[in-house]
Formats: structure tokens, C-alpha cells, sequence
């Protein structure tokens, strides 16, 4: 069984899949190109690729009886790779779940909290020697606790960002999902978007990328948004439409942003890049130590699975 991982890993991960596999791994940082792709799905039974690797139904397509039977994701999202495509040239997928909701959801406070409280802008300041001293009226901000949160996505990610903002910031929590949740802590479910957006302070999105949720927020939801009001995007940078969300915030129409993803990434429009009241991160979300060790390990568990012949533990 030929083992290929798309991308170096946490020096646990890369030390079990050596000692467990007939491993290689790519040194490679950036997204496999399209001929790697086709290459990796001839020569290797598992596959382990992650964000960035489009694996299109093209792909698919152009492979000719892939030798490759299992992409094990690296990574809870996995909008890049064609499901249905893969399944039809007889390959299973399987994702990371759980092992990024804690990591990912202190990401979406840090952007809340960034972005409400400009800190990213106060920073910059004390950096540029240009501070001239605390008064009563400087840099004023968004106050935080207590105010109204709308979690767009109640999953795992959402109900972690959900409890950090009512048990730590005594936030009233408001969500929007396909379905209502059974929840162990206040929180209002409102099916409309729009109406959801237009009752919040903090509008926050953990939905998964994909087809379905491509521009979710759109021109018409951010109309609807409060202008005091501050977009956080966790999710995938495609479910905002980000040239409407620039225009929304020249415009004054909503307060601020903080973004971990983007739509073009890792393009980031100049125009958000000159904007102080918006927080931009570079996909930090799962990114610590223990969290990118724990999801190495949850992918080389399902190759393991798979080698064994035993039922795999994540199928997407
Ligand atoms: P999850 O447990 O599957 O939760 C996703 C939630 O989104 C579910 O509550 C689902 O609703 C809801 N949803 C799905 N489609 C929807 C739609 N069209 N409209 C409204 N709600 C919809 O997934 P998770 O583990 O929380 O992860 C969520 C996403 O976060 C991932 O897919 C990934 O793209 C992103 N993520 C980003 C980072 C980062 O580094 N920034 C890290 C990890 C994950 P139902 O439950 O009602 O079906």
C-alpha cells in the first residue's frame, strides 16, 4: 500500500505515517498542481490532500482507472474535493472532524474580539511610534459582552463560538442552520437569514464552502445588516460574495469585518488590506501544534482503517 501525504506535517504525524506506511511525503507547501493530482491517483493506493488540492470532477475525469481508492482529508472542510466525482471513479473520502472545533472557534473570538475592540488597528499604532497617550475619547470601540451574536451554521464549530460567547461573554445567541438544535445553553433559532442578520450585533458564519452556501452572504444580506454591526468569517472565504462585503464597508453599511478566509485566497484584495476596521488573518483556524498533530492522526486513522479492511471512522 503506496502512501501519499500532500503536505509536510507536524513532526508526530510524519513519524507515525513513516512508521506505520510506505509513505511519501510532498515538501511541497502549496496546492498540488492539476498533473500531481492525476499523478497521486495513478501511482498511490491512499491519498491524504488537503485545502487547496481541487480535486474537480475534471480530475476525476481524466483519470483513467485510478489506482488510488481513499482520499483521506486533511481537514474538516473538503469543498475541494468532488465527492460525487470521487465516489464515481470508485474512490471514499473521509475529513477530520471534532479534532479543529475548539482552535477554530478561539479564532472566531480572537476576530471578534479584534475586530470590536480595534485592536489590530491600536496595535499598529503603538508599532508605529505614532501613540500619543491614553484619553478618555481614543479609539473607541464595540462594547462585546452582552451584546447580540448570530451564528450562521450551528455544527460543531458554531456551538463551540455559541458557548464561548454566552458563558464568557454573556452574549444573547441567536443561529441560523438547516435544522433547530438541541442546545445545552440559551439560543434562538430564526430560520431567515435576512432576519437573523438584521437582529445582530456580531454576525458570525460556520457553515461549510461548497455549492450550497457559495455567497450566502450576499449584497441583499449585508443590506439587511445593522451598520454597527461586525461580520466574522471562519467558514470559507466563497459563502461571502467579497466584493459585495467591500462595497458594504465603504459604504458604512456594516461596521467592520474580521476574516480568517477569502474568497480568491490566498488573494486578499489591497482595498481590505487599507481598511482598518476590518481584522484579516491568514487561515489560522486550526493552526497550533496539538490541533494540525490531532488531524494528521485522525487521517492516518481512517488509512489505517482502510489498509485493514476495517469500516472507515470519518466517511464524509
Ligand atoms: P459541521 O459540524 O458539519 O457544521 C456545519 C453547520 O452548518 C451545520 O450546523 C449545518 O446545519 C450548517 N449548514 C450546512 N449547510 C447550511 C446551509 N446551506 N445553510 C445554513 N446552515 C448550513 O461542521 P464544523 O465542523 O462546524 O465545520 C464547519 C466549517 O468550518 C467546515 O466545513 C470548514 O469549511 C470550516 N472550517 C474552517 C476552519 C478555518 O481554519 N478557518 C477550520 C475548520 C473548519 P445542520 O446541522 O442543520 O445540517
Amino acid at each position: 500500500m503506496k502512501l501519499l501525504i500532500a503536505r509536510p506535517m507536524t513532526s508526530a504525524v510524519e513519524a507515525r505515517a513513516r512508521a506505520e506506511f510506505d509513505v511519501e511525503i510532498r515538501e511541497n507547501t502549496m496546492p498540488m498542481s492539476q498533473q500531481e493530482m492525476l499523478s497521486a491517483l495513478a501511482e498511490f493506493d491512499v491519498v491524504v490532500p488537503t485545502l487547496g488540492d481541487q480535486f474537480s470532477a475534471q480530475v476525476f475525469g481524466d483519470a483513467d482507472k485510478p489506482r488510488c481508492k481513499l482520499l483521506a482529508n486533511f481537514g474538516v472542510g473538503y469543498n475541494h474535493i468532488d465527492v460525487d466525482a470521487a465516489r464515481s471513479a470508485g474512490l471514499e473520502v473521509t475529513n477530520t472532524p471534532g479534532a479543529v472545533t475548539d482552535a477554530t472557534a478561539d479564532i472566531a473570538m480572537t476576530l471578534l474580539l479584534t475586530t470590536a475592540r480595534r485592536a489590530g488597528e491600536g496595535e499598529r499604532l503603538v508599532r508605529s511610534g505614532q501613540w500619543q497617550g491614553w484619553h478618555p475619547t481614543q479609539m473607541l470601540g464595540h462594547h462585546v459582552s452582552g451584546k447580540r451574536v448570530g451564528i450562521v451554521g450551528m455544527g460543531r464549530i458554531g456551538q463551540a463560538i455559541a458557548r464561548r460567547c454566552h458563558f464568557g461573554f454573556g452574549m444573547q445567541v441567536a443561529y441560523q442552520s438547516r435544522s433547530a438544535k438541541d442546545l445545552d445553553f440559551p439560543a434562538e433559532f430564526m430560520p431567515q437569514l435576512q432576519s437573523l442578520a438584521a437582529s445582530v450585533d456580531f454576525l458570525v458564519l460556520a457553515v461549510p464552502g461548497g455549492a450550497e452556501t457559495r455567497h450566502l452572504i450576499d449584497a441583499h444580506i449585508l443590506e439587511a445588516v445593522s451598520p454597527s454591526a461586525i461580520l466574522i468569517n471562519i467558514a470559507r472565504g466563497e459563502v461571502v460574495d467579497e466584493a459585495a462585503l467591500i462595497s458594504a464597508l465603504q459604504s458604512g453599511q456594516i461596521a467592520g469585518a474580521g476574516l480568517d478566509v477569502y474568497e480568491f485566497e490566498p488573494s486578499v484584495p489591497q482595498v481590505l488590506c487599507d481598511m482598518e476596521n476590518v481584522t484579516l488573518l491568514p487561515h489560522l483556524g486550526t493552526a497550533t501544534e496539538e490541533v494540525r498533530s490531532s488531524m494528521g492522526h485522525m487521517a492516518l486513522d481512517n488509512v489505517a482503517a482502510f489498509v485493514a479492511g476495517r469500516t472507515l471512522p470519518n466517511p464524509v
